[in-house]
């Protein structure tokens, strides 16, 4: 049963890269007015940019591997401290190790339920969508399989991402294996954690998740899972 959401909603995406974790988290943070914060988003800009983090960030991204514990949990912690987040948030690409998903319920104690959805879908199917992945080169956006060269947004011309090659979409496949994917066990146990079949059309995604997430926070019902 999808019942409104009262409390504080904190939800974090699970799945490996190409699960849909972005486009979902974008679409239920629009739907639900919350911020959505995505970690590969943030270290994009930065190396866009040329911040000294994007000048230290892109070559380990270039080559499919993490940014260290210690810089991403810094990176979030700062993020989760501004006032958008009061009301919830929606985290993108962290938690990715178990120190981070463990430095997380620190940064959140006492600030509601934490809501934990792992978007499942089959290694052949994540091959074949990363391959054929586009962003927009000016305004980074992830661009839908109608737009064929421009963006939608800015009219930027669509290019490939950097870390969408078929190397090292086999390199940050096995990078998750490895790290992120232990995460699932660090959580499963927590009657917030959902799993969602995301080998689907995006709209029946956006609503199986929407369900769960809601479900999921009305079942916590306020307490600190
Ligand atoms: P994906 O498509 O793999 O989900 P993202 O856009 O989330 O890609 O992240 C791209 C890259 O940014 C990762 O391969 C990694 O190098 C870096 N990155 C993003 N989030 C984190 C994190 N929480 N910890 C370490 N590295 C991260």
């Amino acid at each position: 049963m999808t019942r409104p959401i009262a409390a504080a909603l904190n939800v974090v995406m699970l799945g490996p890269p190409g699960a849909g974790k972005g486009t979902q988290a974008e679409r239920f943070a629009r739907t639900h007015g919350l911020p959505k914060i995505s970690t590969g988003d943030i270290l994009r800009e930065a190396v866009t940019t040329g911040t000294d983090l994007g000048r230290a960030a892109k070559a380990t991204m270039d080559r499919g591997e993490l940014i260290g514990d210690e810089v991403m949990i810094g990176i979030v912690g700062e993020r989760l401290a501004r006032p958008d987040t009061e009301r919830g948030f929606v985290l993108d690409g962290f938690p990715r190790t178990v120190t981070q998903a463990t430095a997380l319920d620190g940064l959140i104690d006492g600030r509601g339920p934490l809501v934990v959805v792992d978007i499942v879908v089959p290694e052949e199917v994540l091959l074949r969508r990363l391959a054929a992945r586009r962003i927009c080169g000016s305004c980074g956006v992830n661009a839908p399989i109608e737009w064929t060269t421009t963006c939608g947004v800015c009219n930027g011309e669509l290019v490939t991402r950097t870390d969408d090659g078929v190397g090292i979409v086999r390199e940050r496949l096995k990078v998750y294996h490895l790290q992120t994917a232990p995460i699932v066990n660090f959580y499963s146990g927590r009657p917030t954690f959902r799993k969602i079949d995301g080998n689907q059309p995006p709209d029946q995604v956006t609503t199986l998740m929407d369900k769960a997430i809601c479900q999921a926070s009305a079942v916590s019902n306020g307490a600190r899972l």
